[in-house]
């Protein structure tokens, strides 16, 4: 029998056609039950009459008392038309102020009524006054039907025009809780809301809307968080045991030559994080299971050497291995850098993108049949069906965040047996995040950069110090050191981008003029051939400048380099700032980062520039980034398409409740592992529900 909480919204009493296609359109409200879900973001204690003589600029919402004392319009055309009121209570006065519906609230309102005023202050030249609030006569209230604490919906402009104002959200909220209570039913199984005493789903739905008290609405809101998280990381938790319980991962033996005489002709010691890291990801690939693991380490931790040792370790048993990195640029880099620590080793390394020639790619996939070559790097080049391997037994994706799933899932087809996985990643993804993110696999984590680098000094510049920098340029690049300068690329704007770009590189060939000075230039509409071309000028050390957009190549590794110069850097993230400043400060030489902005900056934007002055931390940022901008603008998260929709639960405010969460989750699971236990038969119900409502982030984080 349907459940009566699934009928169509613009039935409820108060709704109708209009109205429900509106909450449809504005907020994916199309049932009862989505509505019950629309939860309010804030609560104000209504049971509080404050005073005209109480309110100052710092205050927020308010609730007064008073009668309309002078009604004013003004302004003539449609646009601009203007009611203001005057409210008054025994203790002073205050400005209402309408924009709309302006006809409907003048004839409304009468004189010598008391009224119940409701909304936000804001203020403006210098007095306090209530923009569009609500307003009801004082004799009325009493059957709002709220509590004493009352909540505060979101709102869009078009609801309130169509009469679906804070009040009638509430109305619509009281009716259905009145109504159809009893049709909720519990999505949690009683063991565990007895286990974590949370409270029972029908009585933290009346309370998130009609809070009895405090303490039951943070109660409340606790259940509902609870369960979301608990939700989530039960998803992923669930693929990660059903991965580790199978008994198909190739089985690596040994460590044999190809590492040893790779390893002791290292010019440098390991850091104690990357000896930490390849035994982890030794201990995976020898234990049966296949390896599902993330990278992470900030920017110069030294991915790259871990990702060649655990490849030979992999060449030593007789497999082959590919690295694919985002770009093409980056790809040939990371050839490089192989080829030089692979000198004298025997093993065969190949390099394979979207450039490589019809003839030499032929001979390629000859040898990469027949096994002669160990370790292939590329671009999305080698997830091209006709690239064959003769037994590909590890993959590893660089800056994984620039891969799509589906790109991820081809590589895994390219071998009967599932190959291990290795995705390294720069961005540093707050604890928090990774468990959501990555909930199913395991991570490691480069937490140590390589001894002797110096932090980057950080300064923030406009366009008055253009000439002193174009001179501090000279000067770096009289010593000998290299200067990066990057323009952003927003897709959105991606046209005024170029232009900037363009404009950015023709003052600087005036500038720094050829031959004396050598200018690269690389973006992502150049042919691959000139894109490689600039970028070897610079990575040579034959170009001083190299002029680039920010997605170009966030991994690029060029030593010499000493200047970042970033330019409209209050349009970047603070993650992606990061990125581009690592960047520079990997060589022994002391280095800079500019950060370019306009003169007037938000108070955010600054905020976030300061902090990048002042602190060198990843994890630091990544937290702030989160805190700032929220999950779904971290850098990669949207790139990738992995922003998570959280209804209730709050990242990077309710970590406690997340790990708790997941501890639960994992309890439940080693019990019982596929869920099949009567008692945990709602789980696995609302697990699937949660699935096919798309409301499960597991689906975009998973790679196998
Ligand atoms: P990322 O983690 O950003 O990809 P890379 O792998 O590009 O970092 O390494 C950054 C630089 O540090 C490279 O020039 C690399 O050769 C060097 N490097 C890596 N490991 C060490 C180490 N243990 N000691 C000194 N330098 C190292
Ligand atoms: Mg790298």
């Amino acid at each position: 029998m349907p459940n009566i909480l699934d009928s169509d919204i613009k039935f409820l009493p108060g709704i109708g056609p209009r109205r429900g296609e509106l909450l449809r359109k504005e907020f994916g409200i199309s049932t009862f039950r989505q509505m019950l879900y629309f939860f309010p973001f804030r609560y104000i204690d209504r049971s509080r009459i404050h005073t005209v003589s109480e309110i100052t600029p710092a205050t927020s919402y308010i609730q007064l008392r008073g009668r309309i004392t002078g009604m004013k319009m003004a302004g003539t055309a449609p646009g601009s038309r203007r009611l203001t009121m005057t409210l008054q209570d025994p203790t002073g006065r205050i400005e209402l102020v309408f924009f709309k519906g302006i006809k409907w609230i003048s004839e409304k309102i009468k004189p010598e009524t008391e009224y119940i005023v409701f909304g936000r202050v804001s203020e403006f030249n210098g007095t306090c006054n209530l923009v569009h609030p609500e307003i009801v006569p004082a004799s009325e209230e009493s059957t709002a039907g709220a509590g004493s604490i009352s909540g505060v919906y979101p709102g869009s402009e078009k609801l309130k025009n169509s009469g679906l104002n804070n009040r009638a959200v509430i109305k619509a909220e009281s009716i259905i809780l009145e109504k159809y209570a009893d049709s909720i039913e519990e999505t949690l199984p009683e063991y565990l809301i007895r286990r974590k005493g949370l409270l029972p789903l029908k009585k933290a739905l009346k309370n998130i809307h009609f809070p009895e008290n405090d303490m039951v609405l943070s109660l409340a809101r606790n259940r509902l968080k609870y369960e979301e998280l608990f939700y989530l990381q039960l998803g992923l938790l669930k693929q990660r045991s059903v991965r580790m319980r199978k008994d198909n991962g190739i089985v690596m033996h040994k460590v044999g030559e190809a590492f040893n005489r790779c390893y002791s002709s290292l010019p440098f010691p390991l850091t104690g994080a990357q000896k930490r890291v390849i035994r982890e990801i030794r201990e995976d690939m020898r234990s049966g299971r296949q390896m599902n693991r993330l990278l992470q380490g900030d920017v110069g931790s030294g991915k790259t050497l871990v990702a060649l040792l655990v490849a030979l370790i992999v060449t030593d048993n007789g497999y082959q291995s590919c690295i694919m990195a985002p770009t093409e640029v980056l790809a040939r880099q990371h050839y490089n850098t192989v080829s030089r620590f692979l000198a004298g080793t025997g093993v065969k390394c190949a390099l394979l993108t979207g450039t490589t020639r019809k003839k030499e790619r032929e001979r390629l996939h000859e040898e990469l049949d027949s096994g002669t070559v160990n370790i292939l790097i590329g671009t999305h080049a080698l997830i091209e069906e006709s690239v064959a391997f003769r037994n590909l037994a590890l993959a590893i994706v660089d800056e994984q965040h620039r891969f799509g799933v589906e790109q991820r899932s081809r590589l895994w087809s390219k071998s009967e047996v599932l190959p291990h996985i290795l995705v390294m990643t720069a961005t540093p993804i707050p604890r928090t995040l990774a468990m959501t993110l990555y909930g199913d696999l395991d991570v490691s984590v480069l937490d140590e950069l390589p001894p002797g680098r110096k932090p980057v000094e950080t300064i923030h510049a406009t366009e008055r110090q253009r000439r002193q920098i174009f001179s501090f340029m000279k000067e770096q690049i009289r010593e000998g050191r290299q200067i990066f300068v990057v323009y952003p690329l927003i897709k959105e704007s991606e046209k005024m981008d170029y232009k900037n770009l363009e404009e950015g590189y023709r003052t600087i060939t005036e500038e720094f003029k050829a031959p004396e000075y050598v200018t690269a230039v690389v973006h992502g509409k150049q042919k691959p051939e000139d894109k490689a071309h600039d970028m070897e000028l610079f990575a040579e050390g034959r170009a001083n400048i190299l002029v680039a957009t920010s997605v170009i190549e966030v991994g690029v590794d060029v030593p010499n380099a000493s200047v970042m110069i970033i330019e409209s850097a209050e349009r970047f993230g603070l993650s992606q700032l990061h990125q581009l400043r690592g960047r520079v400060g990997r060589g022994n030489k002391k280095s800079y980062c500019i950060l370019m902005t306009g003169y007037r900056l938000s108070k955010e934007s600054r905020e976030r520039i300061e902090l990048m002055c002042t602190t060198q931390d990843g994890f630091e940022l990544a937290e702030a980034d989160l805190r700032m901008r929220g999950p779904g603008d971290l850098e990669g998260t949207v790139q990738s398409g992995l922003a998570i929709d959280l209804h209730i639960a709050n990242l990077s405010k309710d970590s406690r409740i997340l790990e708790d969460a997941r501890q639960t989750a994992l309890e439940v699971l080693e019990q019982d592992p596929l869920l099949e236990k009567p008692g945990n038969r709602l789980l696995q119900q609302q697990l699937q529900a949660l699935r096919r409502d798309g409301k499960l982030a597991a689906d975009y984080s998973r790679i196998s």
